[in-house]
């Protein structure tokens, strides 16, 4: 089938809004009719070319949400119907990484997700020439149809509209997973959050709904910091006109028990890290470029400080998306405030341009109004 996408044919080129071929599911994938995608940072990494060569034509989006339209052979647990939430990695439950209960490391995702291929190594997408067109991390939803692997596509509650259920398998997963899985924040323990975004706002949801106290937010955007006020931040600090280290220390003297960083810079790494007390470990949930290297104070490892990566929330994503779904569409995490804009697939150019410049949280684009919700 022919399907409208927004293509980007190489790094520093405009997204461009085309019609390309889809080919129905195989063993194993579905077809979804996008209801709305979510415009994330990472997609923009990607459209900048600062993620690595090689990766066009490719269409960018991967967190979304629609109704399952075609099952392929093979494909248990989802029907016609089904409202969705896509998932990025899609576990294969066979591999070592997978093996050890780590499913958002798994390795037979990540190789074909770098090839932009389903995990059969090939693609559904054509361009009208017969090129194919590789699939960003198996979703592809900045498109009106999509097909991915049945482990990517995470039934979710009927009550929840498909535009908030669309923030479910990228933002949500990533932030909240980051507090619940990643550091497993207690009650009454201290969290500094750093860069309040659209990952850094569900992380200070998170931290509210763990019992987290204090909940210090840091951005450089004093609208962002009344926002993360208002989603369970006990205290904010703006670190465009002061030193944000020695405001945080102040706020929490000695140092928190848990620091997030959701910039993607060296610099707001290491903030992470000078906030933290003795033996607390910093959680890097931020995607820095390519080449990018954080320098620590070598001597403060003598205090068991740690820093570490967080990918995907560190999550068994097929199954706690479902979960979060659940929190969500019961009201016990603010994901609908955290879109700040919609469009269609001709406004992500302009999303980007937000999100290069730090306004809002997130953009929704909206492919199919009657069933976003
Ligand atoms: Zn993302
Ligand atoms: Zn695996």
């Amino acid at each position: 089938m022919e399907v409208a996408a927004a293509v980007l044919h190489a790094p520093g080129r405009p997204l461009s809004v085309e019609s390309l071929t889809l080919d129905a599911p195989r063993a194993g994938e579905v077809l979804v009719r996008v209801a709305a995608a979510g415009v994330c940072h990472t997609d923009l990494h990607l459209a900048e070319g600062r993620l690595g060569d090689g990766r066009w034509p490719m269409v960018l989006g991967h967190e979304g949400a629609g109704v399952v339209e075609a099952v392929g052979p093979g494909v248990a647990g989802l029907a016609l119907g089904d409202r969705v939430a896509f998932c990025f990695v899609p576990p294969c439950r066979s591999c070592p990484a997978c093996g050890r209960g780590r499913f958002n490391l798994c390795e037979t995702a990540a190789a074909h997700a770098w090839a932009g291929t389903l995990l059969d190594g090939t693609s559904r997408l054509r361009l009208p020439g017969g090129e194919a067109v590789q699939h960003c991390n198996f979703v592809s939803c900045f498109a009106e149809r999509c097909v991915v692997p049945a482990a990517s596509a995470v039934p979710i509650p009927a009550d929840l509209p498909l535009r908030v259920g669309a923030l479910l398998g990228c933002a949500v997963m990533t932030g909240v997973g980051a507090v619940r899985n990643a550091a497993r924040v207690a009650a009454g323990e201290s969290v500094c959050v750093i860069g309040c975004g659209g990952v850094g706002m569900q992380i200070v949801s998170a931290a509210r709904l763990a019992g987290a106290s204090p909940v210090v937010a840091v951005d450089r955007d004093a609208a962002k910091l009344e926002l993360a006020r208002s989603w369970g931040a006990t205290d904010a600090v703006c670190a465009a006109d002061q030193d944000a280290v020695a405001a945080v220390l102040r706020l929490v003297p000695g140092g928190v028990d848990h620091a997030f960083e959701a910039v993607g810079l060296p610099a707001t790494m290491r903030q992470a890290w000078d906030v933290l007390r003795p033996g607390a470990t910093a959680i890097v949930v931020g995607i820095a470029p390519r080449g990018a290297e954080v320098a620590l104070p070598a001597l403060e490892l003598l205090s068991e400080k740690g820093i570490r990566g967080c990918y995907y929330g560190s999550a068994n994503p097929t199954v706690e998306i479902g979960m979060l779904a659940r929190l969500v569409a019961d009201g016990r995490l603010a994901v609908g405030e955290a879109v700040s804009h919609v469009t269609d697939l001709h406004g992500i150019e302009a999303a980007f341009d937000r999100l290069r410049r730090g306004i809002g949280l997130r953009t929704v684009v909206v492919l199919d109004e009657e069933s976003a919700g």
